[in-house]
């Protein structure tokens, strides 16, 4: 069954390679699908590779694609974005994004944050710019935009009520404490896409202060309560420090834009 039900309106339709074979093409981030009656918002949109599985996916879980109104997008990268272009074409859909791209009028380019992947993006539109606290509505649903910078600048998480639980879709923030991985993965971090320690340590003080019961990130598998989400965000705050003792390094993992050595390198996976 390759969807996963989070919660009474949240599915995972989309899961690249992390652990398995995930559900969608193995370039995507998690995918999800918030649903209020008939209404559907798609939580990115993968890598933009076989993107039909993500639609299929959608029917299997007994939804129609046809119903999605909204494209929420959490950050730039191309696992995250790359298939854009693809679900505008598709459906009618209104997408909503960071107000850091607002400078860029009408379209956006991904390329300067994701350019780790050579894939070509389209020029996409982005019809509504997100800020810490706005509310956006899917019918009568309200979703809370949180900005929770760290991973990239352009991060934002969507924090909902869902029959009396406090779900939160974290973007690559906090990935969490995954069964039989680890404890308290964090997206990559990379100077070059302008991840930033402080940053994420400030979301993580906001995040913990927040009572979630669900953390659902775009990679890995959700956190199903409020224990655990509050123990993995402690946990990627741990993570974070340790990094924080190699201040030398760039990236928690070697890309040609960073000067990275073998040693450092070798250090740095203990930590990762
Ligand atoms: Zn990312
Ligand atoms: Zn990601």
């Amino acid at each position: 069954m390759p969807f996963l039900k989070v919660s009474e309106n949240l599915y995972m339709v989309g899961r690249g390679t992390w652990m398995d074979k995930g559900y969608s093409n193995g370039g995507d981030c998690n995918v999800y699908v918030i649903v209020n009656g008939s209404e559907l918002a798609l939580v990115d949109t993968g890598c933009g590779d076989q993107s039909n599985l993500i639609v299929k996916n959608i029917k299997e879980a007994g939804l129609d694609p046809r119903n999605i109104s909204k494209i929420l997008l959490t950050h730039s990268h191309s696992d995250h974005v790359g298939g854009l272009g693809w679900f505008q074409k598709k459906y009618k859909v209104k997408t909503y994004f960071h107000h850091i791209k607002k400078s860029q009028k009408k379209y956006f380019k991904t390329l300067e944050l994701s350019n780790f992947n050579s894939k070509d993006f389209q020029t996409c539109k982005i019809d509504h710019y997100l800020k810490d606290g706005d509310f956006l509505k899917l019918g009568d649903l309200e979703i809370q935009v949180m900005e929770l910078p760290g991973h990239t600048p352009d991060s934002i998480g969507f924090l909902f009520n869902d029959n009396k639980k406090k779900v939160l879709i974290s973007g690559d923030i906090a990935i969490g404490d995954q069964k039989n991985m680890g404890k308290g993965y964090i997206g990559w971090f990379n100077f070059f896409w302008g991840s930033d320690a402080g940053y994420y340590i400030s979301s993580y003080d906001r995040l913990m202060r927040q009572k979630i019961d669900i953390n659902a990130p775009m990679h890995g598998f959700p956190q199903m309560n409020s224990k655990d989400v509050l123990l993995s965000f402690k946990n990627c705050l741990k993570r974070i420090h340790k990094l924080c003792a190699f201040p030398q390094i760039g990236a928690t993992i070697a890309f040609k834009h960073t000067n990275i050595t073998k040693k450092l390198e070798k250090n740095l996976f203990k930590i990762i």
